[in-house]
């Protein structure tokens, strides 16, 4: 579509949250760019825990009812942080032309904070994601800083590059675990994130023994194919089954990926003395945890948020492009139409896989 074009039609569809179990499709403007800003035209969106959360639950992190302190945004919302599309227009010193094709690593820091300056871009004093603090990728045309997009090497199909920001996440977390080689890994959660962790922690190290712990269903063998070492479904006896399995000690490290309750104390039990913790998934509640535990086995926690634009989203772009079995976490391209009943089986766990959205079907 021509600049000519859009200037003439002016609105486009988008998938607008109001509110708990609140999303409509609706038409509104065209964002206009702002001063270091590109016009996306989207290609694919994903959706994932955290917009169900919101489905759900929310409004918890959504700018929605409350002005954000960076990017004023006051809802209504349109979501969407997972977002690939094509360059409509971009500011000439960003070295990005009309029709390239870019991700949204979504998150966008300020480049001056002292954390930024450390290069942990993800936790940015003046940190904001679009999709979470001002509008997303669920539409038509989202308007996106170019210090987040990231080129789409050549001949790596959409439904794959729609997966980089999610596998940006994946890899993040697996450096934040600080696993050596020879290690012995549980991940506790095989849905999509837990699944990218477990591809990121195998590229990163090569001899690893990982054990994945979830319910019975699809996502056991699916980590198994991605090269888990066993699967551990949870009981009564999960602790004693896990030792059973990896050795009495325990877990060189635990990362805990479901956000379910109970489960960041189970991650410290599963972990032998001096072990790491990493936290991932984010409780709806503030969880209870048995700090007692931790304390006097001297286990470390550890906690990962996003991930480093600038490292982590061009590594992800050149793994989908390459040998990463990333299509074992894909499930289905759907419609802006779509998004509230995709939201609703993410909510309730009857989705397994990552869930793409086209705002062209
Ligand atoms: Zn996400
Ligand atoms: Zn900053």
């Amino acid at each position: 579509m021509t600049n000519e074009t859009i200037a003439t039609v002016r609105t486009m569809k988008a998938a607008v949250y109001y509110g708990a179990h609140d999303v409509r499709v609706e038409r509104v403007p065209i964002p206009t760019p702002k001063s270091g800003e590109a016009l996306v035209r989207v290609l694919r969106c994903g959706v994932c825990g955290t917009d169900a959360s919101e489905w759900s639950a929310g409004p918890i992190m959504f700018a929605v009812d409350k002005q954000h302190r960076v990017s004023g945004h006051q809802g209504p919302m349109i979501p969407g942080h997972e977002f690939i599309g094509e360059i409509v227009t971009a500011p000439p010193e960003s070295g990005l032309a009309t029709g390239d094709l870019v991700a949204s690593g979504a998150g966008v820091s300020c480049g001056h904070c002292p954390r930024c300056l450390e290069g942990r871009t993800n936790i940015c004093e003046n940190y904001y994601t679009l999709g979470l603090n001002t509008n997303g990728g669920l539409a038509e045309y989202v308007a996106s800083p170019t210090q987040v997009l990231v080129r789409i090497p050549a001949g790596i199909p959409l439904d794959r590059a729609g997966l980089a920001q999610p596998l940006a996440v994946g890899l993040h977390a697996a450096r934040q675990a600080r696993v050596k080689d020879g290690d012995r890994v549980v991940i506790i959660g095989a849905g999509v994130i837990g699944s990218l962790i477990l591809m990121g922690l195998l590229h990163l190290h090569s001899d690893l023994d990982v054990t994945v712990v979830d319910f019975a269903g699809p996502k056991l063998p699916r980590a198994m194919e991605i090269g888990a070492t066993r699967t551990i479904e949870p009981s009564d006896a999960l602790a004693s089954e896990v030792r059973n399995a990896i050795g009495a000690r325990g877990a060189d490290v635990t990362i805990e990926a479901s956000g379910a309750p109970g489960q960041l104390t189970m991650a410290i039990a599963l972990t032998r003395s001096g072990g790491t913790v990493l936290a991932v998934g984010l409780p709806k509640r503030p969880p209870e945890v048995d700090v007692h535990d931790l304390i006097v086995r001297e286990i470390t926690m550890m906690s990962t948020n996003a991930h480093v634009c600038a490292a982590d989203m061009p590594e992800a772009l050149a793994l989908l492009g390459d040998r990463l079995p990333a299509e074992l976490v894909f499930d289905s391209v759907v419609s802006l139409d779509d998004v509230a009943a995709t939201l609703e089986r993410l909510a309730s766990g009857s989705l397994d896989g990552k869930v793409l959205i086209d705002p062209s079907l």
